[in-house]
């Protein structure tokens, strides 16, 4: 049976009670709806909103991820948080190279290549977030980008240690512009993604196949046929995972899919 993950990057948003709220109704909308069998679902607070959330991800079969961490294992590093921080408050996941870290924050590449390191040699799953600007687009430089990040991260690391790397494609035009990429953008990105990851030995076999997860303006009208496609295997979702009932929404979609 086909396994999607739904995830949940609250971004600078909510408060402890907020979060906790926001978590509760989540949970029991999957509790009371059997339609959310066959699907994970991880919610990303902010750092300081993870103790109110984790209690209700504990209780139930909600998974939880971190927005960041950093580059370094610990030590004079004000402000950051470790990997090893964010294993031992229970985050199954961890997002790394977001494009508003990339951008805002102007994450480098050798950063993010020594997160990578930490969280694979850590029990918490990386989510490497890659995705082409429009400009990039625009002048065809889509594949080249998208082989650039991934290269960075894949001749780097051993295959041994790469398996568990999820991988979530989200063109940067599409993250909160209310234009997701077609369906057909989305699996044509997702198929060239996979593409590459068999070809730099990531993905050998069926029983390796990597998890690629489409993100950028993901809502419930528009996640049927996204997902749907054939090399999608869950959504990455910001603004639509602020309110309980849009989210679940996509949850019970994936969910039918696992079930067609
Ligand atoms: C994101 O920030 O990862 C994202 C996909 O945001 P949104 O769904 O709001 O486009």
């Amino acid at each position: 049976m086909r396994k999607y993950l739904i995830a949940g990057n609250w971004k600078m948003n909510t408060t402890a009670d907020t979060a906790a709220k926001l978590a509760t109704d989540i949970a029991d909308g999957l509790v009371a709806s059997p339609k959310s069998e066959g699907v994970e679902v991880a919610l990303f607070p902010p750092f300081t909103n993870i103790p109110a959330v984790a209690p209700v991800c504990r209780a139930t079969k909600l998974a939880m991820g971190a927005q960041n961490c950093s580059h370094e294992p610990y030590g004079a590093y004000t402000g950051e948080i470790s990997v090893e921080m964010v294993e031992a408050i229970g985050c199954r996941y961890v997002l790394i190279g977001h494009s508003e870290r990339r951008q805002i924050y102007r994450e480098n590449n050798e950063w993010l290549l020594a997160k990578i390191k930490l969280a694979v040699a850590s029990t918490v799953t990386p989510i490497l977030c890659i995705g082409e600007t429009l400009e990039q687009r625009q002048t065809n430089r889509t594949w080249q980008t998208l082989q650039d990040q991934l290269d960075l991260i894949f001749t780097a690391i051993p295959a041994s240690q790469t398996s568990r790397i999820v991988i979530a494609y989200e063109p940067v035009w599409a993250i909160g512009t209310g234009v997701a990429a077609t369906p057909e953008e989305a699996q044509e990105a997702h198929a060239f993604i996979r593409g590459h990851l068999e070809y730099r030995g990531v993905e050998q076999s069926l029983h390796q196949r990597s998890m690629i997860l489409y993100g950028g303006s993901v809502n419930a009208e528009n996640a049927q046929l996204l997902l749907q496609q054939a090399d999608i295997d869950g959504a990455l979702i910001g603004g639509a995972s602020l309110k309980a009932e849009s989210f679940l929404r996509v949850v019970y979609e994936a969910s039918e899919l696992t079930k067609s």
